[in-house]
């Protein structure tokens, strides 16, 4: 987490803190301060250590959040997670991961590098729990 982009000014600090997490406490994806530049309406990321700016006018923002911090942009929530991990025996140590909504293993890392990037399972549950909410009415 991070307070801000740089320079924003300290006074009153904690109060300001205290109040924006009982704000957004049950709303993780909108963003907890907002600019309008040349190119658009933008929002900045409290998530990233360092933050930063993003546009929402070209989906960048829902990009960022959705499949770098695996925040739904449909529930407002983290995704659920693989209710269980398999990993291969072999040299990159291939993961995947069980979804529950269609129990079907979704590959979460692979390549050479071997990297604990959960894009691809964002990118699926994404998709799959979505699937799932607008089928169960
Ligand atoms: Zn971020
Ligand atoms: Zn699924």
């Amino acid at each position: 987490m991070n307070d801000g982009p740089h320079g924003a000014p300290s006074e009153g600090f904690e109060e300001e803190v205290d109040e924006s997490e009982s704000l957004f406490a049950s709303d993780l994806y909108a963003p907890r301060l907002t600019r309008r530049g040349p190119p658009g309406r933008e929002g900045w990321c409290s998530l990233c250590p360092q933050g930063g700016w993003y546009s929402m006018k070209r989906s960048q923002y829902l990009y960022h959040m959705q499949y770098d911090h695996g925040i739904s942009s449909l529930t407002r929530k983290v995704f659920e997670p693989p209710s269980m991990l398999r990993i291969w025996n072999d040299e990159v140590e291939t993961t995947d991961g069980l979804c529950e909504h269609c129990s079907e293993w979704i590959p979460i890392c692979f390549g050479p590098v071997r990297k604990r990037d959960f894009k691809a399972w964002f990118k699926h549950a994404h998709k799959c729990h979505r699937d799932k909410m607008e089928r169960s009415h």
